[in-house]
């Protein structure tokens, strides 16, 4: 018995493949889009969950595949994507973070959560979570890649604060990046409120791209939050989209190796 069914969709997506991608002869880079996605395996019976909750951001990252989207076309880089929801398992945790399969998220019960055995955890990291760390780093092995961004978003408000930033850059090892952008920023788009380290840390114990991945291979990377009442829209995604390509465009047009 397997979790995915051959009527669920496969946990991870391409766009703009590779091949696509050399052909541009785009300087060699990788986006991700951990928390895009809001399937859930027709097995799990949408966790007990409404239609309503798992359209908030409990479930995915809102907006925030299309702006990649942008950004990868922008950048002619590829970019993979998760598609299931990190209400089944969060892609960018340790899979054996306590929170990796939420029984609560910010306040909302998941029922399908509950009492999991531990057959029905690993069944999730196998069809589910690997599946993307695979591809991540099979695309490692296959591709000089010399940065890495991981493109999420973030709620305005959580638990009653106000979140007044406009983007987050989150980073540890690699300072030169995020710094590079958020200069860069501070003179070509002033009126940005650009938070460093906010509203998030990168910590081993919460985080899976920035310390397994990017920060392994000694690329200049960044994680890159995006309040999300910025991109629920089409235009707001293209805006925010070209916003990012610029400064991704920036930091890894002058940046080599970061110095870490
Ligand atoms: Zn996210």
């Amino acid at each position: 018995m397997t979790l995915l069914s051959d009527e669920d969709p496969r946990a991870v997506e391409i766009y703009n493949p590779i091949e696509v991608c050399k052909a541009t002869d785009a300087v060699p880079g990788l986006l991700l889009c951990e928390h895009a996605g809001q399937e859930i395996p027709l097995s799990l019976k949408s966790l007990g969950l409404s239609s309503d909750s798992l359209d908030t951001h409990i479930a995915y990252d809102i907006g925030a595949e299309n702006t990649a989207k942008n950004i990868a076309r922008a950048l002619s880089v590829m970019l993979i994507i998760q598609r299931y929801s990190r209400l089944v398992i969060d892609c960018n945790r340790p899979p054996e973070a306590a929170d990796s399969i939420p029984e609560i998220s910010h306040g909302t019960s998941i029922p399908g959560n509950r009492q999991l055995s531990d057959i029905e955890k690993q069944q999730r990291v196998e069809e589910i979570f690997n599946p993307l760390d695979h591809t991540i780093n099979e695309h490692f092995a296959n591709n000089s890649v010399r940065w890495a961004f991981s493109i999420h978003s973030f709620t305005p408000e959580l638990n009653g604060k106000q979140r007044p930033w406009d983007l987050g850059l989150l980073f540890r090892n690699d300072t030169s990046t995020a710094i590079s952008m958020a200069e860069y920023a501070s003179v070509n788009y002033p009126l940005i409120n650009i938070g460093l380290n906010q509203p998030y840390e990168i910590e081993d114990q919460s985080d899976w791209f920035i310390p397994q991945h990017a920060e392994k291979h000694r690329i200049a990377n960044c994680l890159i939050e995006i309040r999300n009442d910025h991109i629920r829209t089409v235009s707001g995604q293209q805006k925010w989209a070209a916003i990012v390509a610029d400064l991704i465009r920036h930091s890894v047009g002058n940046a080599s190796m970061p110095d870490i």
